[in-house]
């Protein structure tokens, strides 16, 4: 009977964790989780801090979920070591569960401000329940925020502002919202979409120093230009720190993520990585790359237990991953990696339409929808099928994509 361990149970866990019962019916398997509840959905932690969604339907798994199919849960277990060579993990209440195989899937945790009083009572930073439990109780009823961290998670923050009437001061390093895969352009509607619910974006800002109070409660941020936004607490979205300290003795290949090919297989054998923490090797990208979003985690671990079942190199993971924001009155969408490749197209057609096309030797690697999301399964279709299309751009940028009208000679 082989032994499966799998460290995280986040969507790529445990979706990890299914697949391998299904596969091998006999293997005993063990989910060995820091958080004090079992699966429940990320994307919807944000609905709750909004105080739009109650906690129920937040919850993906009961413990029974994980009895019924015979699956061995630990929560509130850290691990703080694992052993290849002995093939064991070790948990910080000294316990030593072996394995035969083992997939980390711990994820990361969001990146403290590197400016004093980054830790001071008030500052939220938004990844688990808890997080949001906590930033929906000093929403309500507070009347003044600062938000930091121009990308996807900081706008959810926006978003909790808008939700619950408070005054948002945006700080921002440069001088748009995602500025790596949106230009003026795009962003812009973004900006009227944070203005619309009460949120300034304020430019070429940031944090240098949070204020506090006699108890230690942030009261202010001061940007870099010496401007103060006086506050009643403060959202810190400025990325993710990986969770692998507990790989530090081990030979497993990390660089700014675990290192795993197509298959989900790390340097090591017998070891896997899956979801936001991996650096996989993208086989329509060509490169490696990485992805933190719900559905490729949920492929991911789809995908290595699979593999860890078959004791082979059994399926790859060839997914175009998407990332939405409903937060505002024009729907959004990111999809593959916009923020690579070689060459783009983009089209503004209305105040809350935009489009943009990145390409990479001519193939299409990504984009950003805003407004008409129509054409996605179109440029995903050309993704997936890996065709040389940056050379017809005008085809792409209609309104209405036609994919007839692409000349049939491009395709490889
Ligand atoms: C507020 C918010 C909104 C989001 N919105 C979207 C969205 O709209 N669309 C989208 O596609 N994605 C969204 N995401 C991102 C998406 O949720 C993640 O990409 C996805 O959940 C990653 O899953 P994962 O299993 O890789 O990692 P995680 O969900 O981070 O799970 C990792 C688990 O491992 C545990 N762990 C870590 N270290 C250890 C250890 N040493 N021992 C034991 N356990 C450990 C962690 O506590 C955690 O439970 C959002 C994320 C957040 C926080």
């Amino acid at each position: 009977m082989t032994e499966y361990v799998i460290i995280g149970d986040g969507i790529s866990g445990s979706s990890a964790a299914e697949t391998l019962r299904e596969e091998d019916p006999e293997g005993s398997i063990t989910v060995i989780t820091d958080e004090g509840e079992p699966l429940y959905n990320r994307i919807l932690i944000k609905e709750h801090a909004k105080g739009k969604l109650p906690e129920a339907p937040i919850s993906i798994h009961e413990e029974e979920w994980y009895d019924e199919r015979d699956i061995d849960l630990s929560l509130d277990t850290h691990v703080t070591r694992i052993d290849t060579d002995e093939k064991v993990v070790h948990t910080h209440e000294g316990e030593d569960i072996g394995y035969d195989k083992l997939l980390i899937a711990t994820g990361g945790t969001p990146t403290q401000l590197p400016v004093p009083n980054s830790d001071a009572d008030g500052i939220h930073h938004f990844w688990t329940f808890q997080d949001a439990r906590k930033i929906r109780e000093a929403a309500e009823g507070s009347d003044r925020a600062v938000i930091v961290g121009a990308g996807l998670l900081g706008i959810d923050f926006a978003a909790v502002c808008g939700a619950q009437d408070i005054e948002g001061k945006y700080l921002m390093r440069g001088d748009r919202w995602w500025r790596y895969a949106l230009s003026a352009d795009g962003a812009e509607i973004m900006h009227e979409g944070m203005r619309s619910k009460g949120v300034e974006p304020v430019f070429e800002s940031g944090v240098d120093e949070f204020e506090v109070d006699d108890d230690g409660h942030v009261t202010a941020a001061v940007d870099p230009n010496g401007d103060r936004y006086e506050c009643d607490w403060a959202g810190v979205a400025i990325g993710l720190t990986f969770n692998t300290e507990f790989l530090r003795d081990s030979d497993v290949e990390q660089n700014n993520g675990i290192v795993v090919d197509e298959y989900m297989q790390t340097s090591v054998e017998d070891v896997y990585a899956a979801g936001d923490i991996t650096r996989f090797y993208d086989v329509l990208l060509g490169e490696q790359a990485q992805n933190g979003s719900w559905g490729s985690a949920k492929e991911q671990g789809r995908v290595a237990g699979v593999n860890m079942a078959a004791d082979d190199e059994a399926e790859p993971f060839e997914w175009v991953s998407s990332y939405s924001i409903t937060h505002f009155d024009f729907p959004f969408l990111s999809f593959g990696h916009p923020t690579l490749g070689d060459d783009h197209a983009e089209r503004k057609y209305s105040d809350t339409e935009w489009r943009r096309i990145a390409f990479k030797d001519g193939k299409i690697v990504g984009g950003v929808l805003i407004g008409d999301l129509s054409p996605q399964s179109k440029f995903k279709q050309l993704m997936r099928e890996g065709r040389v299309v940056a050379d017809q751009k005008e085809v792409l940028l209609e309104k209405s994509v036609d994919l007839d009208e692409l000349a049939p000679t491009q395709e490889q």
